[in-house]
C-alpha cells in the first residue's frame, strides 16, 4: 500500500531488548537466582523477586539515525460566532469534536472481507455533525454574550496531536476559553444495549469546576425530555482512563474546565464496520441540545465558572440524573 508504518519513530520508547536462552542464562551465571527458575515462576504466574545480577556490565551500541521518508500534514478546522456583551464577548466557550479517524486498513485482508474504509460515522462522524449543528443553531439563533469557539480537531486518533496543537498555538488568548465541551463518538448505545438508548456518559464535568458540572445537571433539567447521566467513566479508578483519551484532555492539562459526551464503546469501534446506518440519530440530536443547553448557558453567565479543582467529586456512580 502507499502509507508506510514508520511514522512513530520521532516518539519517545523504554529500550526493548530480546535476548535468547543461552545468552540470559550466561547473564544470570554470576547470580544466586538462576534463569531457568525465574523464567520457570513467570511461567507459572507467580510474583517474581527483585533482584541485583552481580559482576554483569552490558554496553548498547545503538545506531539511532533514520530518514523521514513520509511526512503529513492535516489542519484544524476553526470557526467563531461572535459574542453580543461588550464586556464578556472576548472570552469564549469552546466546542470540540474530531475529524480524522483510522483511515483504511492496509496490508492483506482477513478471510473474507473485502472492506478496507475506516468509516468512523461515530468516532467521530457523530461528533463532528453535531458540531455544524451547535454552529449553525448559534449562528442562526439567539446570540450569546460570550463569543463561541468551534475547532473540529485532526490527528486525535494518533495521540490527540490537533487538540494538542490548538492549546498550544490557540487562535484567542487560552485564559479567555471559559470551558470546554468535546464530543466523541455520540451516536451510538454502549454495546449496543436498547436500555442505553437515553443514557449519555460524562466526563470532568466536577474535575476542575463544580460549578460547570452544576450548570450541565441544570441544562440536562431543562431539556423537554432529560437525559439519562452516567458518571461511570469518570471514576478515578475508569479502567478505560477515558478522561485522558480525547482531545478534552488537551484543555483540561492547561486548567480550562471541560466536559467529555461521550456514548461509549460498542463492537464496531475502531472496525471497518463503523458503519452511518447504525447510527442512533434522535440520540445523536438529543446529545447536541444538551451541549448546546449547556454551552449556551456557560456562555450567559456573567462570571467564569469557578475552579475549585475538586478532582472527581459530584460526578460519581452511574445513572444518576
Ligand atoms: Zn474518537
Amino acid at each position: 500500500m502507499d502509507f508506510t508504518t514508520t511514522a512513530r519513530l520521532e516518539s519517545p520508547l523504554p529500550a526493548n531488548i530480546t535476548a535468547n536462552d543461552d545468552f540470559l542464562e550466561f547473564l544470570f551465571s554470576g547470580s544466586e537466582i538462576q534463569y531457568e527458575a525465574l523464567k520457570a515462576k513467570a511461567q507459572q504466574q507467580e510474583d517474581l523477586p527483585r533482584f541485583t545480577l552481580k559482576g554483569v556490565t552490558l554496553t548498547f551500541n545503538l545506531d539511532a539515525d533514520y530518514q523521514v521518508v513520509n511526512t503529513r500534514y492535516t489542519r484544524n478546522v476553526v470557526g467563531i460566532v461572535e459574542g453580543t456583551d461588550g464586556r464578556l464577548k472576548d472570552t469564549y466557550v469552546a466546542f470540540g469534536a474530531h475529524y480524522d479517524h483510522l483511515g483504511y486498513l492496509q496490508g492483506a485482508l482477513p478471510a473474507g472481507q473485502t472492506d478496507r474504509i475506516y468509516n468512523g460515522a461515530d468516532d467521530d462522524g457523530s461528533g463532528t455533525t453535531a458540531l455544524i449543528a451547535l454552529a449553525r443553531a448559534f449562528a442562526q439563533g439567539p446570540k450569546t454574550k460570550r463569543s463561541l469557539i468551534f475547532v473540529w480537531h485532526a490527528g486525535e486518533e494518533i495521540g490527540l496531536h490537533g487538540s494538542k496543537y490548538f492549546t498550544d498555538h490557540p487562535t484567542v488568548p487560552l485564559e479567555k476559553i471559559v470551558a470546554q465541551l468535546n464530543m466523541d463518538m455520540i451516536g451510538r448505545n454502549h454495546d449496543n444495549l436498547a436500555s442505553e438508548s437515553n443514557t449519555v456518559y460524562l466526563v470532568g464535568s466536577d474535575r476542575i469546576s463544580s460549578e460547570l458540572h452544576q450548570i450541565l445537571l441544570a441544562a440536562n433539567a431543562g431539556l423537554a425530555k432529560p437525559m439519562t447521566l452516567n458518571y461511570q467513566l469518570n471514576e478515578p479508578t475508569d479502567p478505560e482512563r477515558v478522561y485522558y483519551r480525547s482531545d478534552h484532555y488537551s484543555y483540561a492539562a492547561k486548567g480550562i474546565p471541560i466536559i467529555f459526551f461521550t456514548t461509549f464503546l460498542h463492537p464496531d469501534y475502531h472496525r471497518v464496520t463503523d458503519s452511518v446506518d447504525k447510527i442512533e440519530f434522535e440520540k445523536l440530536a438529543h446529545i447536541a441540545q444538551l451541549v448546546y443547553e449547556t454551552g449556551r448557558r456557560v456562555a450567559d453567565l456573567d462570571h467564569e465558572p469557578v475552579h475549585d479543582f475538586k478532582g472527581p467529586h459530584l460526578a460519581v456512580g452511574s445513572a444518576a440524573n
